[in-house]
């Protein structure tokens, strides 16, 4: 198994990408703590591991809270021993143009994704500097390199997780830490089902038209990237044999962006 007895703190893992991926981690012989602000969601998800056979536990960690994550963060370690991987997941969408853009909605969003993460790389490396060694994976996007219309905020705290990103390739080497981004392309979750119907009132066009135009337009082949796609990234990531691998973004997005 690829990550056996890996322990990897889970944001966001009580639904959609971070859900798959907390599947697939415990799959591969990982023990996994899922951390999201949904508590029953969380207790469902890591009480459906277990019932697979796979380890795994619930924490509630609201990512904007510093003192809620740095006490969910040890709660794991205390719990498994130790902290190998870090998947900074949890996120939310909220778009509008920039004239409607309600201030205190911007910062709600880019709080939850940048400060989210800030806050938990924090608490992680904590535990990973002293063993000399740990995978640091942020969930950017497509959006991390490309911008699309009515996601000014969006855009700008997934550009803010690269930088992040690869400032902690930089700072963690010394400590056998790496660090990396994964950025899908879009991705059937709920999160996305609740941007078809917006953004097609907000651009004026069908909701078939913001499908096959506005999210799949720039794929090679008018596919959705899937929760699977990017639960494998993050695995070979989590695994990856050396300290080679940082500082990058991987981008699962069917040649939306290519790197
Ligand atoms: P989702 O809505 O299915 O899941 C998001 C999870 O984050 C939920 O479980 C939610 O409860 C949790 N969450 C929200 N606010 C939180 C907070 N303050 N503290 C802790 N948890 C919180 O969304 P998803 O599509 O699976 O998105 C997961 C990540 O993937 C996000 O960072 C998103 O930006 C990114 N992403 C998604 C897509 C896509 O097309 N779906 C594409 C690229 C990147």
């Amino acid at each position: 198994m690829k990550l056996d007895q890996n322990v990897a703190v889970i944001t966001g893992a009580s639904s959609g990408i971070g859900k798959v991926i907390a599947h697939t981690f415990a799959r591969d012989g990982a023990k996994v703590a899922i951390c999201d602000i949904n508590m029953d969601g969380a207790e469902k998800a890591a009480a459906d591991i277990r019932g697979e056979g796979g380890d795994a536990m619930a924490v509630e960690m609201d990512v904007t809270s510093e003192e809620a994550v740095n006490r969910g963060v040890d709660e794991v370690a205390e719990r498994y021993g130790r902290i190998d991987t870090m998947v900074s997941n949890a996120g939310i969408q909220i778009v509008h143009p920039i004239e409607d853009f309600p201030y205190e909605e911007f910062r709600k969003l880019v709080t939850i994704h940048l400060d989210g993460s800030f806050l938990l790389t924090k608490a992680c490396v904590k535990h990973m500097y002293p063993r000399k060694s740990g995978s640091l994976i942020y969930m950017g996007s497509v959006h991390s390199h490309e911008a699309s219309a009515l996601k000014t905020a969006y855009v700008a705290a997934k550009h803010g997780i690269l930088g992040l990103a690869r400032t902690m390739a930089k700072e963690g080497a010394k400590h056998g830490v790496r660090s990396n981004t994964i950025c899908p392309g879009f991705v059937k979750t709920p999160l996305v089902e609740k941007q078809i119907p917006e953004q097609a009132e907000n651009l004026g066009i069908s909701e078939e038209d913001v499908v096959n135009k506005i999210m799949l337009g720039e794929t090679v082949d008018q596919e959705f990237t899937t929760m699977e796609d990017v639960a494998e990234v993050a695995v070979f990531l989590a695994s990856f044999g050396s300290n080679a691998l940082t500082g990058q973004s991987i981008v699962p997005s069917h040649g939306w962006y290519m790197a």
